[in-house]
């Protein structure tokens, strides 16, 4: 924009290019059905102009709701759990809102704002749909269909704990094991949080009982501390344990794991060549539920892959299908004590 606008005019002008786009703002509600009902809904919703946005935009949905203060919902349609809320707030005394959208991950999300169906009661709802594409800034290598699934995932609406081994710790490992588990965080929507060192030796059974555990633990260790890593296998990844969850033929993740070879000559970071951070890319994608594709080597989910510092096309695929995107997933009623545990063998 060429000339500056003062803050009121250049608000103004925002609500009228909205106004004016191809998302027109929708009304749902008494209107569109052709209801009576004179305490019906009437919500209309401004979607964001822009289809696509990069990572971590700032995206925001807007409208107004008849009948304020009163509670807006925003959901999104998930692969496997159907509709899921993202953000609930209550209208302003107007009937005025404004939702955020999330855009941490890559996603093409399929949204829809709803609000009660009537000032009374709550049964059903007036709502609109969009949809808005998060999508990576740069060219991902390869087929989207490049990619193969464990049918493991973790409950993507949890947040998961891990710990990294603080012996044989490489120098300058820490920071690259946070940089990947930041990458698979972007492309799957499941949040990490970091919480310190373990004694813990990774797919060792013969742990002490005082060892501090996380969901996830990830950690450098010897050929004869876990011999796994025995001969040329650089790392060794997946669940150590896992239960059924509610959705049929989805196994849900509560312990992974990830070791590293500390004799591996895998260089230290990320870029060019046989990194270390490619190889926890690798693992680390086999314990969010990732299997192998061997047929397409601009994958890092490929077997033996070489030069790549990032997810290929079929890697961010197979990472949105086991990430938020998928839906949460939770354990069946009753919980762990009355669920199999079940513990898949280990992926090099
Ligand atoms: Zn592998």
């Amino acid at each position: 924009m060429a000339r500056r606008l003062g803050r009121p005019a250049a608000l103004l002008l925002a609500a009228a290019l909205l106004a004016a786009g191809g998302s027109a703002p929708a009304q749902a509600g008494a209107e569109r059905a052709g209801r009576t009902d004179p305490s019906a809904t009437e919500l209309t919703v401004v979607w964001p102009d822009d289809a696509a946005v990069p990572r971590g935009a700032r995206v925001t949905v807007s409208g107004t709701v008849s009948g304020g203060p009163r509670e807006v919902v925003l959901q999104h349609r998930s692969r496997q759990r159907g509709w899921e809320t993202l953000r609930a707030l209550t209208s302003d005394q107007d009937g005025a809102w404004s939702l955020a959208v999330p855009t941490t991950w890559f996603t093409t999300h399929t949204l829809r704002v709803r609000a009660p169906e009537t000032v009374s009661h709550d049964e059903g709802a007036a709502a609109t749909n969009g949809r808005l594409a998060v999508e990576p800034g740069y060219d991902p290598l390869g087929l989207a269909a490049s990619f193969t699934l464990s049918g493991y995932r973790w409950n993507p609406c949890q947040v998961i704990a891990y710990r990294v081994r603080g012996r044989r710790l490489p120098s300058g490992a820490l920071p690259e094991v946070k940089r990947a588990l930041r990458l698979v965080a972007q492309a799957t929507g499941l949040r990490f949080r970091y919480r310190g060192t373990s004694r813990q030796v990774p797919w060792r059974d013969d742990e002490a009982a005082d060892v501090r555990r996380a969901d996830l633990l990830i950690g450098w260790a010897t050929e004869r501390e876990v011999p796994t890593l025995r001969g040329n296998v650089a790392g060794v990844g997946g669940v150590t344990r896992g239960v059924w969850s509610q959705v049929p033929g989805q196994l849900l993740i509560t312990d992974g794991m990830v070791a590293l070879d500390v004799d591996a000559r895998a260089a230290a970071g990320f870029g060019a060549g046989w990194t270390r951070g490619e190889l926890l890319l690798h693992e680390i994608g086999h314990a969010v539920g990732l299997g192998h594709f061997f047929a397409d080597t601009a994958q890092i989910m490929a077997y033996a892959t070489r030069d790549r510092d990032r997810f290929g096309a079929g890697d961010l695929a197979g990472l949105r299908m086991v990430g938020r995107s998928a839906g949460c997933l939770t354990e069946p009623d009753g919980g762990l004590a009355r669920s199999a545990v079940l513990r898949p063998a280990p992926q090099v």
